[in-house]
């Protein structure tokens, strides 16, 4: 018996698994893409966000609320970039691949948002590897109650 309380037992595993064992294939789409195309794949890859990408590089981020807000002001779906409407770098909150999955946890939480995108550095850009939503968490969160 070590003398920890399972209470620590568990945080100490959830610092120790990080965001590379967990995360999600990304959906990731380039700027000059339609608002209408957007919607359609959002549908269709059954997401809630998308990410969005210049030159293969992330700039932006788009949630259901973005396209909602959009097309109540009446804004042609099949005219708009998403470009436009997407939220931009540099506020984008991200994770990279070492950091843990109980720090992306705390960034969904502090910002309120639903995803994370996780990227990889390359000279001041950054390329889309994965994603880390909050049904990421709420898996792990079971898996963890089920073994335990
Ligand atoms: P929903 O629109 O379904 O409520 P979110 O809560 O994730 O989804 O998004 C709320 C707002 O935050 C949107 O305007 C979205 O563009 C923005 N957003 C989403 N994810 C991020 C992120 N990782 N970094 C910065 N902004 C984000």
């Amino acid at each position: 018996y070590t003398g920890k309380t399972s209470l620590s037992y568990i945080s100490e595993k959830i610092k120790n698994i990080k965001v590379s064992d967990v995360k999600s294939v990304p959906i990731v789409v380039d700027e000059s893409t339609s608002l209408y195309d957007a919607i359609v794949l959002m549908f269709l890859e059954d997401v809630g966000s998308i990410y969005v990408t210049s030159k293969g590089f992330l700039s932006g981020v788009v949630s259901r609320k973005d396209f909602l807000r959009n097309a109540m002001g009446g804004m042609d779906l099949n005219k708009v970039p998403i470009g436009m409407i997407m939220t931009r770098m540099p506020n984008i909150v991200y994770v990279d691949l070492e950091d843990s999955v109980l720090n992306a946890a705390v960034k969904l939480i502090d910002h309120e948002i639903d995803s994370l995108p996780v990227v990889e550095e390359d000279e001041k850009n950054y390329k889309v590897v994965g994603r880390i939503t909050k049904t990421t968490i709420t898996r792990l969160f079971v898996e963890l109650g089920k073994n335990d």
